[in-house]
């Protein structure tokens, strides 16, 4: 057996995996085998007798935990593998944090709060502490927050950080560490921890209770972590603190795929290994197993360009393949529509199935536009990490309730829900108790116990409402005694009128929300019995919340088995692999980022992330760029990506204009189409192209940054038969004349109709069909 499996290694492989006599860091390029090696690495050191419970691997996502698990399970056998401690940071943190609770004045139960919960509760402290909220802007002050947590910065550390305060006295901020001492208190009397307490709170945990942290010492007997280039510094401690006296650890990462600095993970953290390990052992992987040469090669061509790095070799024995293909598009609605029509004409011609197609885009909010074009050409597709089962606004209503019955005093879960089916209970009451609980340092829950007691105004109506909210709760966690957990759930979510208030109206909308909530249910069923099988008889409802709150941004797996087209952001993608790569929206300020332009250490950051992107790809990767792009409800144009050239050519087929230097303004836009689609591309003596009506003089059209929308004046005759031409500021439209949309492309009108403001142009668009523009909205230029 063991002989198998060692075969399915290089020899580099073989040897990192076989080496067990000390600290080890594997340090290799994209797709070189890294994560192979580790998986096999933990099947070696069963064989070797350690037992799955004494070994602890961290990986980034739980998606990749569980592939672990699966794959060792095949040689080791499924019971074996379920009994390893496999998982995300916050998955294994979290159940070290609930079974030492106690130590930190927890319950055991405590609730996690997700992003949206820390974002609403910071947002209604600013309101309480009465500070601008576009000075204090919430989610700027939660990324403080989070960085001072990944930094174990703690609130009364942090008072006393000169260069932190003196930064938010710049800023025009000076509060922001009262916000967070506020914020870090509430959670706790709420019996909640926020995904960064999860780290901060295992560092404490460890730091102040020694004999907590020697137990896990002894525990686990080798320590092996994946991706580590992005570990921040909360992270990176555990792991050192854990693996200091044995030693027996090993990393595996690539510097040049370090991506979550914004996240506090530090570079440096990897590059300081042999430092902190004595005796470091580094192996390095050179053989590239997923991509075809030209992938592999342009990917070392960008990422060359970066300083700071660790010189690696990478090759690939695959065969040449493909070239990388860049594409320039007009708009973003065109790119979604060039996208969408290679992924049909891919998929036919190399018979790869929806699965293997991955879009990747630098922000979440491109996904509306490829979104569209995908449906309209009926392609399946899911978000992986975009709104999960888990953050839609129903599931989120009955999870609050499933959250105060565990622990009613969380109270993100109460505000959520206490007027929530509507019962009564306004805004200005639930302020009231809000103020009265922080005032007297309690929690929402026990105000509630006797509202006038702890002097909150109300009138009796209101009170006997709160009085019949709480006996609403008190129901549940009565029920949580005598019911099994799947009854449970359903008691909640009958009892507490969310199903009620669903079923009201049979919209299409609430349908779906039924049938999500069902699936809620069946969720719970599913957890249950599948815990029944490894033998946990009893499974509760706050067993079921430990494993949903930690579902990451990339595990929004509930549909992974069906064959759709996958969308996500390039960050979510580290890690994985697809036959078929575009990456959209390669352009200057869109990717590098308009935030990331500062420095050439946030440039080098950004080359990273695409040299990522690229190496997803196995067999064909294809970069794509819009010349203008809808963004915060203006109409944008931005220059192709400073990236692409520095892809070198050999590898690349690019439409010229992305590798010239001179700015967009003085580029005609007819050449930027890359004439990918077996036509030629425009030329200035086209004459002949078969799209053009009639021969014409070329003319440039006007830049793109100055695209303004033509004005239309009021035609000179007043009849309503159909016209022929119409004028423009610009000149004249008649039928026939070609021109250039800001979002549609190249097109001919073939009719004009209406007058003055009213007039109404219908245009064939070479590549969207037909569509017909008001002209006094419609933003183009005559060509
Ligand atoms: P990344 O940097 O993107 O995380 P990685 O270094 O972790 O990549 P893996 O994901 O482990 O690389 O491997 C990339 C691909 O190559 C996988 O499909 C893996 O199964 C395959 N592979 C790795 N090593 C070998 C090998 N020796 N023989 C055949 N296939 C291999
Ligand atoms: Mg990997």
């Amino acid at each position: 057996m063991e002989e198998d499996f060692l075969n399915d290694l290089n020899e580099q492989q073989r040897d990192a995996v076989l080496y067990t006599e000390g600290p080890e860091l594997v340090i290799a390029g994209a797709g070189s085998g890294k994560t192979r090696v580790l998986t096999y690495k933990i099947a070696h050191l069963l064989q070797m007798g350690y037992p799955p419970y004494r070994l602890l691997a961290l990986t980034f996502t739980n998606k990749a935990a569980n592939e672990m698990k699966n794959r060792i399970a095949e040689v080791v056998g499924i019971e074996t593998a379920s009994r390893l401690w496999a998982g995300t940071f916050h998955s294994i943190f979290s159940r070290i944090l609930r079974a030492n609770a106690d130590r930190l004045g927890y319950r055991h139960d405590f609730t996690i709060y997700d992003a949206s919960d820390s974002l609403s509760l910071i947002k209604s402290i600013i309101k309480e502490m009465q500070l601008d909220d576009k000075v204090y802007k919430p989610s700027t002050v939660q990324s403080i927050i989070s960085n001072a947590k990944n930094a174990l910065i703690e609130p009364h550390v942090y008072a006393k950080n000169r260069e932190l305060i003196e930064m938010d006295t710049r800023s025009k901020r000076p509060l922001i560490c009262e916000i967070y001492r506020i914020y870090r208190h509430r959670c706790f009397v709420s019996g909640a921890m926020d995904f960064d307490d999860l780290l901060l709170n295992t560092n404490i945990l460890f730091r102040d209770h020694p004999d907590v942290l020697q137990h896990y010492r002894d525990l686990f007997a080798y320590i092996l972590v994946d991706e580590y280039q992005d570990t921040n510094f909360a992270q990176h401690l555990i792991v050192s603190q854990l693996g200091k006296e044995h030693n027996r650890i090993c990393v595996v990462g690539d510097d040049a795929q370090s991506i979550y600095s914004f996240r506090g993970a530090n570079i440096h953290n990897i590059l300081g290994l042999s430092k902190e390990y004595p005796g470091l052992k580094i192996f390095k992987l050179e053989r590239n197993y997923r991509s075809t040469q030209n992938i592999v090669n342009t990917a070392n061509s960008l990422i060359a360009k970066n300083k700071e790095q660790i010189p690696k070799q990478i090759f690939s024995q695959k065969e040449q393949g493909n070239k990388v293909k860049v594409i320039s598009a007009y708009s973003d609605f065109e790119e979604g529509f060039i996208v969408s029509n290679r992924i049909a004409e891919l998929r036919l011609t190399t018979h790869c199935r929806y699965n293997d197609f991955a879009i990747l885009y630098r922000t979440n909010a491109q996904s509306r536009t490829l979104e569209e074009a995908l449906r309209k050409r009926n392609i399946p597709y899911r978000i992986y990490g975009g709104t999960s089962f888990y953050q839609r606004k129903e599931i989120k209503d009955a999870i609050a309730y499933f959250r105060l019955t565990i622990n009613p005093n969380d109270e993100e879960a109460l505000k959520r829900v206490i007027n929530y089916p509507t019962r009564g209970i306004g805004n200005t009451t639930l302020t009231k108790l809000i103020d009265r609980a922080h005032e007297s340092g309690l929690s929402i829950w026990n105000v509630l116990d006797d509202p006038k007691g702890n002097g909150v105004e109300v009138n009796s109506g209101t009170l006997n409402k709160l009085q019949g909210f709480k006996e609403l709760i008190e129901s549940f966690r009565l029920a949580a005694t005598r019911q099994t957990t799947a009854e449970l759930a359903e008691t909640i979510v009958r009892q507490s009128g969310i199903m009620r208030d669903i079923t009201a109206e049979r919209t299409p909308e609430n349908i779906s929300r039924q049938e999500n909530i069902e699936e809620l249910l069946n969720g719970v069923q599913e957890f249950c019995t599948l815990r029944q099988e490894s033998g946990e008889e009893n499974t509760t409802l706050s067993d079921f919340l430990a494993e949903i709150s930690l579902a990451t941004d990339q595990d929004n797996g509930d549909e992974a088995e069906q064959d759709k087209v996958t969308l996500m952001t390039v960050h979510a993608s580290k890690g994985l692999e697809f036959k078929q790569v575009f990456i959209v929206g390669v352009e200057e300020n869109l990717f590098p980022s308009s935030m990331s332009q500062e420095s050439e250490r946030e440039i080098e950051e950004e080359r990273r992330l695409l040299y990522v992107a690229i190496t997803r790809a196995e067999e064909n990767c294809t970069l794509t760029y819009a010349l203008t792009r809808y963004r915060n409800g203006q109409t944008v144009s931005s220059p192709p990506s400073r990236f692409l050239k520095e892809l070198d050519p050999r590898y690349v087929d690019m439409p010229a204009q992305a590798r010239q230097e001179q700015p967009l303004e003085e580029r005609p836009w007819r050449n930027s189409f890359a004439g990918e689609w077996g036509r030629k591309p425009f030329r200035r003596d086209d004459s002949d192209d078969s799209r053009t009506p009639a021969p014409r003089p070329f003319t440039a059209p006007a830049p793109a940054k100055r695209l303004t929308r033509i004005e239309s004046r009021p035609a000179s005759d007043n009849s309503s038969a159909p016209q022929t031409s119409a004028t423009t500021a610009a000149g004249a439209i008649v039928v026939g004349s070609r021109i250039c949309h800001a979002r549609f492309g190249n097109g001919t009108v073939s009719a004009i109709e209406g007058t003055g403001d009213n007039s109404k142009i219908t245009v064939e668009f070479d590549n969207v069909g037909r569509k017909q523009l008001l002209l006094k909205f419609a933003k183009f230029t005559l060509i």
